[in-house]
């Protein structure tokens, strides 16, 4: 009943997190019908992300992409004014944002990407645990903090004990959001005054 490059549009906005088909048809339906100088604009954007944006090859948050022989390095990590002997570990880009937002934490970051999930078969030879300690070995300055911010869900526990466990044998101070953020909550809704205040009451773990 429509063109298929309009279906296939809708297939492929269906496969962003949160559109359904009907939300995707909808979207397809209205710069096909309506604003085809912001599909062309829309397409112009997504070419130039995907040409020009990578994985920071310190921490893993979105970088931009300046050669084939450089490594992507984000803003975060080429800030020579930010504390490098802090280090803060997220499970998301997204958690990464929220703390940012709240100005309580002026540190490097190092994002898992993942969270340790026994019921959805994550183990921990998928989280980038030997990346982690990489990292942390080959710092100049050293790291002397790394603050585990996982969310305070099953999961996000697991994978904070699973990393305490593994740093303990190197010369930091581990530490874990306090609570605050509310148990099975997630970082990226929490309001930045109950993430700087979560910062501020850390507590270690070794
Ligand atoms: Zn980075």
């Amino acid at each position: 009943m429509l063109p298929s490059k309009v279906q296939q549009l809708v297939q492929l906005l269906a496969r962003l997190p949160g559109v359904g088909d009907k939300t995707a048809q909808r979207f397809a339906l209205f710069l096909a019908a309506s604003e085809m100088d912001t599909a062309r604009a829309l397409g112009d954007a997504l070419h130039a992300m995907a040409d020009g944006i990578g994985s920071c090859a310190r921490c893993g948050h979105i970088a931009e992409v300046s050669g084939p022989d450089t490594p992507p390095c984000c803003d975060i990590c080429g800030d020579n004014k930010r504390d490098s002997t802090r280090l803060c570990v997220v499970a998301r880009i997204q958690d990464l944002l929220s703390i940012e937002r709240s100005n309580a934490f002026r540190g490097h970051y190092f994002v898992l990407g993942r969270l340790l999930s026994p019921l959805e078969g994550v183990g921990a030879e998928e989280l980038p645990v030997d990346a982690l300690k990489l990292r942390i070995d080959g710092a100049d300055p050293p790291v002397t903090e790394v603050l585990i911010a996982t969310p305070p869900s099953v999961d996000g526990e697991a994978t904070a004990l699973l990393i305490a466990q593994e740093l303990a044998p190197l010369d930091v101070q581990v530490s874990r959001l306090a609570s605050g953020v509310p148990h099975g909550g997630d970082l990226e809704f929490a309001d930045p005054i109950t993430i700087s205040r979560a910062i501020a009451g850390r507590r270690g773990m070794d």
